[in-house]
């Protein structure tokens, strides 16, 4: 498995910010987003014994996979390898691809609103959705697919302080007419960790 980088951190986005966590980013996408603040094309091969052997040196029981896209090289032994060592696996994906059976958490973060069809989710089940707003694209709800715990919003980080800040404003904006949403923000940016 090729492995861009294992780092202990907080998770800083979605429902489960502030749980300390080990990520696991494994390299490549097959998708490009404008705004990829990521990353994910280095990399090192590494076997699945030695990616449960550098998750074990954290305490943390969450462990996230995350990328580039992780469904591009998760597998379900793996996903089983961390669930014998007693720890929670959740995966942050793009939704294009499938992934394995026996992840605890799925945050789907789709990128087909700027990328058109070829980017489209294909899952039908996650535990939260978590969409970049830039102000310019309508944020899709994706209700044909079950959010078991909550729509995210996150406003796009585009680099610029002033046009963040005018994002983040009409990303209030938004969820406050469109009370489905609720709002994630980046908070390891806002303290400056990992
Ligand atoms: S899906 Fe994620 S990792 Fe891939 S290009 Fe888009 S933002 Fe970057």
């Amino acid at each position: 498995m090729r492995v861009n980088e294992i780092f202990y951190s907080l998770q800083g986005e979605g429902f489960l910010t502030g749980t300390p966590a080990v990520f696991v980013r494994l390299s490549g996408c097959n998708l490009r987003c404008p705004f990829c603040d990521t990353d994910y094309a280095a990399g090192r091969e590494m076997t699945e014994t030695e990616i449960v052997s550098a998750v074990m040196e954290h305490p943390a029981h969450l462990v996230v996979v995350t990328g580039g896209e992780p469904s591009l090289q998760l597998t379900e032994s793996l996903v089983d390898s961390l669930h014998r060592e007693g720890r929670m696996v959740a995966v942050e994906t793009n939704g294009t691809g499938l992934l394995p059976h026996g992840i605890d958490w799925i945050t789907l973060s789709p990128k087909d609103m700027f990328l058109g069809e070829s980017a489209k989710p294909i899952l039908c089940e996650v535990d939260e959705l978590k969409v970049v707003y830039d102000g310019v694209h309508k944020p899709n709800p994706y209700e044909h697919i079950k959010v078991r715990h909550a729509r995210f919003l996150q406003p796009c980080d585009t680099g610029n302080l002033e046009k963040n800040k005018e994002i983040i404003n009409q990303t209030v904006e938004y969820i406050k007419t469109n009370p489905q949403w609720r709002l994630s923000l980046q908070t390891h940016k806002m303290i400056d960790i990992k």
